[in-house]
């Protein structure tokens, strides 16, 4: 663990101008936030604010600069005045407005998603009263501690961390580490999705501590919920959880033991004593719950991304057809398959066409299966 560097005077100061090509300005003006390292004629050394031209000196914006990346600059924007800390105090607060918008009377989301919020490299999860902040390029650890600053101010939150532990940061070429900037480790937090709480430990748990971007979708399974159901790579439980409280009996499964112990403990919060979880190898128990013929009306496929990049997509490819073909093989007459990928290299389309259950289809009209969409959906197991 370290302690984060003193926030400099101003960080928003100038670095100097970054040349780009014309191919550059097409592609800014077009949208695209990013201008990578073959598309710069010159620019500064150092990460921080460079005032961005075109050739011929013309103005095309203001962008974070990380000198060292691939992507070398990220967009903040068009406008000709300089950026300054009020121009990331209104995107903090705009990105925080939309999300109490859009999501009124939860607890926990992420405030910032990087570019999605206008705001490069910088990711910001709220976990009820405690707050993590991730950056994932050169230029956002230069803001951080402005940022850090900045989310006190907004939402004076119990305690802050800063998760700089993502893989991604390994390809910048940036340091691994997690802190706590403000309040005491260990930092545990409890938010609610629906009825249910769930605690998460933002130091050691996975990721920033939970798996936010399916919070929407752990509620939205249990509407298609009966019976009796398997949640593959349950986590803490976020889908089993919600099964329990339509099904007759749920069992989760997960092959870290930390995440199994926190999925008992919420189980046990919330009284719930039809779900048990389970520590192992979800491939293993499939098969293993395959040989036992044993059947269920809800499955829940949620794995981590079995895809890394363009070279692990053929056998990441494999695998979701493995799970799936292994779930459709367990799944009673017209039960419900939630299936998942959160690989981002592996396009929704090319999910939807890994053949899952060509062995149970072989009789022309006979699978009914409805395409699946990424990032959980529903498929009729009928075959
Ligand atoms: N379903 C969870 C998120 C799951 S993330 C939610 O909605 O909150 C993927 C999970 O898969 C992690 O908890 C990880 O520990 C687990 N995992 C990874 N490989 C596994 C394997 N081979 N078998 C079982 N679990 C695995």
């Amino acid at each position: 663990m370290s302690t984060t560097t003193a926030p400099m005077d101003d960080p928003w100061q100038p670095r100097g101008s970054a040349k780009v090509t014309m191919k550059a300005v097409h592609r800014a003006t077009a949208g695209h936030p990013w201008i990578y390292k073959s598309d710069i004629e010159s620019s500064p050394e150092v990460a921080g604010m460079v005032h961005v031209e075109g050739p011929g000196g013309r103005h095309l914006g203001w962008a974070m600069c990380s000198p060292r990346s691939q992507i070398t600059l990220r967009l903040l924007s068009r406008r000709k005045s300089p950026i300054d800390r009020a121009f990331f105090v209104d995107r903090l607060s705009e990105a925080h407005q939309r999300r109490q918008r859009l999501l009124p009377g939860i607890d926990a989301y992420r405030w910032v998603h990087g570019e999605a919020d206008l705001l490069p490299g910088i990711f910001i999860d709220r976990y009820a009263d405690k707050v993590v902040l991730q950056s994932t390029c050169e230029a956002a650890d230069h803001f951080e501690a402005a940022m850090i600053e900045m989310v006190d101010a907004q939402l004076a939150p119990k305690a802050i961390v800063v998760r700089n532990d993502a893989k991604t940061r390994a390809r910048e070429g940036l340091r691994q580490h997690i802190s706590v900037v403000k309040g005491d480790a260990p930092v545990l937090a409890r938010y609610r999705e629906g009825n249910i709480e769930l605690e998460v430990d933002l130091l050691a748990d996975q990721k920033t501590g939970g798996f936010l971007d399916q919070s929407a979708n752990h509620l939205r399974a249990a509407h298609y919920a009966t019976g009796r159901a398997l949640d593959c790579f349950t986590y803490h439980g976020g889908f089993a959880l919600q099964l329990a409280s339509v099904c007759d009996e749920v069992i989760g499964i997960d092959s870290s033991s930390a995440a199994i112990t926190r999925a008992c403990a919420n189980a046990a919060r919330a009284k719930l004593s039809n779900v048990t979880f389970r520590e192992a190898n979800a491939f293993d128990q499939l098969s293993e719950l395959r040989r036992q013929e044993e059947r269920f009306t809800t499955i829940v496929l949620d794995p981590p991304a079995f895809a890394s990049g363009k070279d692990t997509l053929e056998s990441a490819s494999r695998a979701y057809k493995e799970i799936n073909r292994q779930a459709m093989g367990l799944l009673h007459p017209h039960g419900i398959l939630v299936t998942c990928s959160c690989s981002g290299r592996l396009t929704s389309k090319a999910f939807e066409e890994i053949d899952c259950c060509r062995p149970r289809c072989e009789t022309p009209g006979s699978c009914a299966r409805t395409p699946a969409r990424t990032r959980s959906s529903c498929a009729d197991g009928r075959a």
